[in-house]
């Protein structure tokens, strides 16, 4: 008999487990909330971040984040309600900046994103969704010189992590990207990064072929647990309960108070993102451009230019401030001058951030019946492919393709 799974999330983390573990013979139910897909993993920037193993903490951070709090232009929000219960994420996160630690936490993140592609690419294949994808690489640029030195220990580290990379001057950046502003006086291009033109059509897709290979999504809100001997024998949501064999807990910021409730703390905070999105424009950019001076991305996606950034530190359902999408079109604009009229939208969306910028993927340390995958921060897109990977094999009892010990949710 086939072993249920249950999957608490359907963002693109839950989705990919949800459909590596019914390819491999579970019967999968897919529990969510509201619409799969549609809080953080709806409006990221949409790349596959393989050459993102430099952590969000660096040394010299703690000389950096005070005066990054106090000004109005910078890219770190701190919303002051909720300094008593992010403290300790921020002095944990200080703690991960050491350079040995930063070192080690690369080379970490780095073992999951050499499988980004081996990952995703059963998942893509299956569900016929590789129309999602483009490989037209990544490009940083640079407005200062400044900033380009300021890079230069986070392109080292990136480079001894086995990143193909090509420093360019200005000129040769616009030969490749002509809309970019003349202010642009140094680039590195990034040629192996790939990306999903429409991060929501790709959940969306993925959630079709797992309910087109017979998994089942249920929409509800799991509130707790019914606890066994042996771990959970139910989830209790606002539909009644449901018996449960075994549960992977996706459900990315939210993962935090399940996880608490099944005995293991995790310093889980929200790292809000905002984006911009502007109507198709009379320029095209070929690839996704991330500025090191203005602390966005920006690219052109399925539906017109999408302008991403912001790390903004408060609860993960307090009401979106709009003023901060507006700081990051406006340094859109300034990047890429043809940029043209009002944003179409603009949204916001938590991103699952733990100090040590690593996620959890693992199995409950208190019940054998409980995988956790969560806290991917900013790249949840990019390590969602072989976070399900990994989920399945440790259900399936496989070996894992990628040492779990780093990722272990009792490491805090
Ligand atoms: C502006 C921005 C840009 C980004 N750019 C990139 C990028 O370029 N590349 C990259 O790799 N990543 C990027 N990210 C990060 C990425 O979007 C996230 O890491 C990823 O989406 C997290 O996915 P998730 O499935 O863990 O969480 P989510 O997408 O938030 O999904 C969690 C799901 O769980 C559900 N849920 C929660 N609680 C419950 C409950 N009790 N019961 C039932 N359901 C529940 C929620 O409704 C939600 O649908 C970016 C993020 C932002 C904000």
């Amino acid at each position: 008999m086939a072993k249920t799974i249950t999957v608490i999330g359907a963002g693109i983390v839950g989705v990919c487990c949800a459909l590596h573990l019914r390819r491999e013979g579970f019967n999968v139910r897919l529990v969510e909330k509201g619409e799969p897909g549609m809080k953080a993993s709806f409006g990221n920037s949409g790349s596959f971040g393989t050459a993102s193993c430099v952590p969000f903490a660096m040394p010299g951070v703690l000389k950096k984040v005070p005066k990054m709090l106090f000004d109005p232009e910078s890219p770190l929000k701190l919303r002051w309600s909720h300094v008593p219960s992010a403290l300790p994420w921020f002095l944990r996160f200080i703690a991960s900046a050491r350079r040995e630690r930063v070192e080690k936490i690369a080379a970490e993140r780095n073992s999951l994103l050499v499988h980004t592609h081996a990952g995703y690419a059963p998942l893509i294949e299956g569900a016929d969704a590789s129309r999602w994808v483009d490989h037209n690489g990544l490009m940083m640029v640079f407005e200062s010189e400044a900033a380009f030195a300021g890079a230069s220990y986070a392109l080292d580290l990136r480079r001894r992590n086995g990143v193909h990379m090509d420093i360019l001057d200005g000129n040769e950046a616009r030969q490749m990207e002509p809309a970019l502003s003349k202010s642009v006086i140094k680039a590195v291009s990034l040629p192996d990064v790939s990306r999903t033109i429409d991060p929501f059509r790709l959940t969306d897709s993925l959630v079709r072929d797992f309910v087109r290979r017979g998994g089942e999504v249920v929409q509800a809100d799991v509130k707790g647990f019914e606890i066994g001997t042996a771990g959970p024998t139910k989830i209790l949501t606002d539909r009644g309960a449901l018996d449960v064999e075994q549960v992977v807990i996706a459900a990315g910021v939210w993962s935090r108070s399940l996880a608490k409730q099944l005995g293991t703390s995790v310093p889980l905070e929200a790292e809000r993102g905002y984006h911009v999105m502007f109507a198709d424009q009379d320029f095209a950019l070929k690839r996704a451009l991330v500025s090191a001076d203005r602390n966005i991305s920006i690219a052109h996606m399925h539906a017109g230019v999408r302008a991403t950034g912001v790390a903004e530190f408060a609860a993960p359902d307090a009401p979106p401030d709009m003023r901060i999408a507006d700081r990051v079109m406006r340094h859109a604009k300034a990047l890429v001058p043809g940029l043209k009229g009002e944003p179409a939208s603009r949204w916001m969306g938590p991103r699952p951030s733990h100090p040590d910028s690593k996620p959890v993927i693992g199995r409950s340390p208190r019940h054998s019946n409980v995988f956790f995958a969560f806290g991917h921060d900013h790249l949840g897109l990019t390590m969602a492919g072989i976070t399900g990977k990994l989920v399945a094999e440790l259900a399936t009892g496989k070996p894992t393709t990628v040492d779990l010990a780093p990722f272990r949710p009792d490491r805090f």
